[in-house]
């Protein structure tokens, strides 16, 4: 113990020690946070009152930070699918999918994910992170170009960096510039164009007529993150096809079992063909467990509950209309924000704490987002609303985000 604690110390002296510097950094930028007050991230929730509500402490809050869209969070049917798998399957797997971690349960619920997203097979992973890692860096490799948003999600962005592939990166729903990306490619080389369908910071949406006319006009591979689209977007919540009416033309479906759907893990869903080359070749499938029973037969029962119960669709999607209209109203900037994920622009770092403190203060369970995921003058709260929110929710927490924006200066008229 004693030699080990002393040659971390001879380390951590040494000048330009990488690890040592990672260290200091952290510990000054989470410690100052820290100490004025003002960090609320790994904050632990003590109990889950509500799909709205959560306790923590004494305290009671209602969230506006939770990816549990249609509120089936806790929903009865999803937990008792789960309960009844752990007593038919047991907790764990005995293995990866493609030795003998696979189960008829894991089966069924590719076929069912399928058949929602109109694909011909799906394939699931352990998170949607790992999904889009293993996917891309599958799909794709040395020699080949992959075409990304500059606002996608990071799993698409280290997805693309693993891959080996060219990495080009286009501006934010800028077709424009796609399109002279795409022409600069090398002839004959493959592309994949990758896309989130839902921007998980902005909250607005890709524009997929246009994505896959220019798609097909390149012959590039149009790939969709659906993490925040499922169950939000289209009249039953099937996600960016249903939303403008143009099933089939998204070639690779990624989509994540962890916000909409309560459980945990991700999927591809596509053309058999490819979905195959994904439980061969994907690394992510072979070197990794297969979904636990519990959560796979979550997400099974999920699927049914959002087709059975399609007004949480609607409600989701009038909530997000509420709160992103109030919002606007209050004099706060959302950017181009449509869906059920509401940006509040608040400028530094320092100024999105201050909201944030304050929300918190007065009963709002909201979380700030700062640089480096958004940029430094950026930084903001992210508001998301379920379908399980009240009108009477969302109004009391307009209140509040109106008056923390003004205590921060956020809004103009509250600065002293
Ligand atoms: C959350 C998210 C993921 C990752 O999904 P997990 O299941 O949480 O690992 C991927 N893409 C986007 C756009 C996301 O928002």
């Amino acid at each position: 113990m004693a030699s080990f604690t002393s040659a971390a110390a001879e380390r951590a002296s040494g000048l330009g020690d990488r690890i040592q510097e990672r260290i200091a950094y952290w510990q000054a930028r989470v410690g100052e946070t820290r100490d004025r007050g003002l960090y609320y991230f790994n904050q632990p929730v003590d109990e889950i009152l509500s799909p709205t509500r959560v306790r923590i402490g004494e305290r009671e809050l209602v969230q506006f930070a939770s990816y549990s869209y249609l509120g089936l969070l806790g929903h009865p049917r999803i937990n008792a699918a789960a309960v009844d798998a752990i007593g038919r399957w047991g907790t764990g797997t005995h293995g990866v999918r493609l030795l003998a971690g696979s189960l008829s349960l894991h089966r069924e619920l590719e076929q069912r994910l399928a058949r929602f997203t109109g694909r011909e097979d799906a394939v699931t992973f352990s998170s949607g992170y790992v999904t889009n890692l293993t996917a891309i860096a599958t799909l794709v490799g040395r020699h080949d170009v992959v075409f990304c948003d500059k606002l996608n999600h990071a799993s698409i962005v280290d997805g693309c960096q693993l891959s080996g592939a060219d990495f080009v990166r286009f501006r934010h729903n800028d077709l424009g510039d796609l399109e002279r990306r795409l022409a600069q490619a090398p002839p004959g080389v493959t592309r994949l164009v990758v896309v989130d369908a839902v921007f998980s910071m902005d909250g607005d949406w890709a524009d997929l007529p246009g994505l896959s006319a220019l798609c097909r006009r390149h012959g590039a591979w149009l790939m969709v993150d659906e993490a925040h689209s499922l169950g939000v977007l289209g009249t039953t919540g099937h996600g960016l096809e249903e939303h403008f009416g143009l099933a089939g033309v998204i070639d690779v479906k990624m989509g994540t079992l962890s916000k909409t759907i309560p459980s945990v893990g991700g999927y591809i869903a596509a053309s058999a063909e490819l979905v195959q080359v994904l439980r061969h070749a994907a690394r992510g499938y072979i070197f990794s467990a297969a979904l636990p029973p519990a959560q796979a037969a979550a997400a099974l029962a999920a699927l049914d509950v959002i087709e059975a119960e399609p007004e949480r669709v609607r409600a989701v999607q009038a909530n997000g209309a509420r709160l992103r209209h109030g919002l606007r109203a209050a004099g706060f900037d959302i950017l181009k924000s449509a869906t059920a994920i509401v940006p509040l622009i608040c400028g530094s770092d320092a100024r999105a704490y201050q909201v944030t403190r304050a929300c918190q203060t007065q009963g709002i369970f909201a979380l700030p987002v700062v640089s480096p995921a958004v940029p430094a003058d950026l930084a903001r709260i992210r508001a998301t609303v379920t379908a399980a929110h009240t009108a009477a929710e969302i109004d009391a927490g307009l209140d509040v985000f109106r008056s923390a924006g003004l205590e921060a200066g956020v809004l103009p008229g509250g600065e002293r």
